[in-house]
């Protein structure tokens, strides 16, 4: 045993409830200043969804604070450009560069990757790590505390014992229904449809290396390469008003293709050439502005759920955990005040990311007529350098500043 080690009581660890993106993250962070973790995962194994994710410059901060820089680095694919086409004219609207002027701008890239990749990534560190241990099967109900002791409750009976405790068991957070108790998360209305297909599978005149976001009334289809370009990831979305959360179910093709029966031919081949469709009815929350009780907070989902339309539910959950890391390098002598300025630094960040992803979804995903010939005008209009400025705010930041 070496001399930190040697320091590290037995119970004097975090408990972090959810082993996904943000709770491995937070367990990595808080091991870079020598604060042990136990991750509670309600599931028998600790993994993700096959499908694919992009992150923002802001996620590859994250990745090199957590001391994953270099293996996530290596599983990304760098795509090119982020094309917005026209859904019903078929043409395309504008693009931003993501190329050397981006990233020296951002000084990191924009990538995609597959979500069970860069889980693995997060996995093995955390496998690797002595201050981490994982637990799975492990389906946290509750939390109660007292003192300077905070104990997980699980469905058996069995209370885990920490000195703080982080919510980040996502959209359904029990730990948020007992700290916040807001009810259930807000039903959008929109229904999402996921595949992976092999390159070959890609129509040919669509094999960009590009996130591609053919936008359209009331849908749009989203695609790009993973796997180093071995296959395409490919998400559509269709505002049909489902009224009730569904996540993972597989539907058919005829199911997919009733959303999209006006889109141009071009884009509506991604329907036909899609595979084992699953699909997701896309919740959110409003923000709020209080997540700590005392040595008790949430972060990633549980925290701040949001749509996909700005791609940064997972880098907001990474920035999380860079910010609770960084509010903990000094070690435990002052968690509960930690945990406020974690709250205060993350707070309007997140609902930003919340509030403009509603928002881009209405005016720049779903519009139609004169509302979408509008989008186009503003948009198209717009040289590189706008671009970058108007998303200075996002990927611009790195989880450190608010
Ligand atoms: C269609 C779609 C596309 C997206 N695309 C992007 C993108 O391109 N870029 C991006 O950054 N984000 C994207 N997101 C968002 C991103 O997937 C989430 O924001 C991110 O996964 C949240 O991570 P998390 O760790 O907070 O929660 P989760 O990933 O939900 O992980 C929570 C974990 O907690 C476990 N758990 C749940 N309940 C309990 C319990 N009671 N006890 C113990 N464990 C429990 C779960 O099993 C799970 O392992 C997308 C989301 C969707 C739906």
């Amino acid at each position: 045993m070496n001399s930190l080690e040697m320091t590290i009581k037995k119970d004097n660890r975090f408990i972090i409830v959810g082993g996904g993106i943000g709770g491995l993250a937070t367990a990595l962070g808080l091991a870079q200043h020598g604060i042990k973790s136990i991750v509670l995962e309600k599931s028998s194994k600790l993994g993700e969804i096959g499908a694919g994710i992009q992150l923002g410059p802001n996620a590859f901060h994250g990745f090199d604070y957590l001391g994953v820089g270099d293996q996530a680095r290596q599983l990304s694919v760098y795509i090119d450009d982020l094309i917005l086409m026209d859904a019903i004219k078929g043409n395309e609207i504008t693009r931003i560069s993501l190329g050397e002027k981006f990233r020296e701008r951002f000084k990191n890239p924009y990538a995609v990757v597959h979500r069970g990749d860069l889980h693995g990534v997060f996995l093995k560190a955390c496998v690797d790590n002595y201050l981490i241990e994982l637990q799975t099967n492990a389906n946290v109900i509750g939390y109660y505390q007292e003192d300077e002791i905070v104990s997980a409750n699980l469905d058996d009976g069995t209370l885990i014992n920490g000195v703080a405790l982080i919510g980040a068991e996502g959209l359904w957070s029990k730990i948020r229904n007992q700290l916040v108790g807001d009810g259930p998360p807000r039903v959008s209305g929109h229904t999402t449809y996921r595949s992976v297909i092999p390159y070959a599978d890609m129509p040919e005149e669509l094999r960009w290396n590009a996130a591609t976001l053919w936008a359209g009334p009331k849908c749009h289809i989203v695609h790009y390469p993973l796997h180093g370009g071995n296959s395409f990831n490919l998400v559509v979305t269709s505002h049909n008003d489902a009224p009730e959360p569904v996540a993972g179910k597989l539907v058919s093709k005829e199911v997919v293709r009733k959303g999209f029966e006006h889109v141009n031919e071009i884009a509506r081949q991604i329907i036909e050439r899609g595979k084992d469709w699953k699909l997701w009815v896309l919740c959110d929350r409003d923000p709020i502005t209080n997540w700590v009780d005392r040595r008790v907070t949430l972060l990633g989902d549980a925290a701040h759920p949001m749509l996909q339309y700005l791609a940064q539910g997972a880098c907001m959950a990474i920035e999380d955990a860079v910010c609770l890391s960084e509010q903990m390098k000094n070690g435990l002598d002052d968690i509960e005040n930690s945990l406020i300025n974690y709250q205060n630094i993350r707070n309007l960040r997140t609902a930003r990311v919340q509030l403009h992803s509603r928002e881009i979804g209405k005016h720049v995903y779903h519009p139609d007529g004169v509302h979408a010939l509008l989008r186009n005008k503003i948009m198209k209009s717009k040289s590189q350098d706008e671009w970058y400025d108007n998303i200075e705010w996002l990927y611009g930041s790195t989880g450190l500043d608010s």
